[in-house]
């Protein structure tokens, strides 16, 4: 048999992402031993019925120590925490990486805790659900989705090369960015839907002249293509906000502008304006299914109900 592309893999945090990487490490042979490392012992426990790694710890120092790849898969707040914790047990020439939905906060976090010897490379599959634990993770999860490596300068190649080939054998494809780029991307394709979302569906929630048997009664109408990302989990996306707050409020700022001219739009009866926007939008919808991003199925969000994918 070909040995496997690492001896020992550490998963520190088990939840959604942390669970796909099991299951897809073990399903590509990827892995000689995969080690388990969560908080709490519930999960812990959880984690372990399902069978999805080799030994188990609430200790993530136990998990990631003698680990050629540690995979820090926790809220981003957290990643700093942790960095510290599991620092003094990272073997020489160990690669360390995360998969936080934000860079440069958690480089900002974990960078000073890396002992040298140690290749840190953050990281982000842009892929996900809206549901949370080591239940909720499946090994296609990655399948055709982007990865993002956004490695500090003067990282050793020959470890960016191998955690890219990690992640193209769990079945993603790589690109490289710089932390801050990646940021301002991602509020837009990733952060402002999901605040989007929470506000409409606050919003909703809140109303006294529609009942809220109405809304969810009606809700097929748009309102439930929604729900879908308000229903992500509060902690990361609380987390999310806090650490990338400048360019959230950034795309936030053009976001109003936008909404202002849509607005005024409207209320002179601006027709044709409307019509040139809606056009323009349908055309980038178009441009995600040819990227091979989404199917052509006329039921948005419900297509693949048990895995709906988003960033
Ligand atoms: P999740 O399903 O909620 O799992 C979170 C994991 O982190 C659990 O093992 C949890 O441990 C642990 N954890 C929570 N708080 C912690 C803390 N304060 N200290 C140490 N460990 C803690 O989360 P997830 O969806 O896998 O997200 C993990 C990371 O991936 C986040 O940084 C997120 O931004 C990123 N991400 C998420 C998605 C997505 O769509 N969900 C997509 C791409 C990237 P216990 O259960 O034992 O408490």
């Amino acid at each position: 048999m070909a040995r496997p592309l690492f001896d020992r893999i550490a998963l520190v945090g088990i939840g959604l992402i942390g669970s796909s990487l099991a299951r897809v490490i073990r399903r590509e042979g990827l892995a000689g031993h995969i080690a388990i490392a969560t908080r709490s012992a519930d999960t812990l426990r959880r984690a372990e019925e399902l069978g999805l790694g080799d030994s188990y710890s609430t200790d993530a120092r136990d998990a990631a120590s003698g680990a050629d790849l540690v995979i820090v898969s926790v809220p981003v707040g957290s990643s700093g925490a942790v960095a510290a914790e599991i620092a003094p047990a990272l073997k020489p020439g160990a690669i360390l990486t995360d998969v936080g939905s934000t860079k440069a906060s958690v480089i900002a976090q974990m960078q000073p805790h890396v002992p040298a010897g140690v290749h840190f490379i953050p990281g982000h599959p842009i892929a996900g659900t809206e549901r949370s634990g080591p239940d909720a993770g499946f090994p296609d999860l990655f399948e055709g989705r982007w990865c993002i490596l956004t490695p500090v300068p003067g990282t050793d190649e020959a470890a960016i090369a191998r955690l890219a080939d990690f992640w193209q054998r769990c079945g993603s494809r790589i690109d490289t960015m710089d932390p801050a780029h990646h940021d301002m991307v991602l509020a837009i394709v990733s952060h402002l839907p999901h605040i989007i979302a929470y506000n409409i569906v606050g919003t909703a929630d809140d109303l006294e002249a529609v009942t809220k048997s109405e809304v969810i009664k009606y809700s097929a109408s748009g309102f439930r293509d929604f729900t879908r990302l308000a229903a992500s989990d509060p902690t990361m996306w609380r987390d999310v906000c806090l650490h990338n707050k400048d360019a959230i409020l950034e795309m936030l700022a053009r976001f109003s502008e936008d909404l202002s001219s849509l607005q005024r739009a409207i209320r002179w009866g601006d027709g044709d304006k409307l019509f040139e926007m809606f056009t323009r939008t349908r055309a980038v919808r178009k441009s995600i299914i040819e990227a091979g991003q989404e199917i052509d199925a006329p039921d948005f969000g419900r297509h693949i109900a048990a895995h709906p994918e988003k960033g």
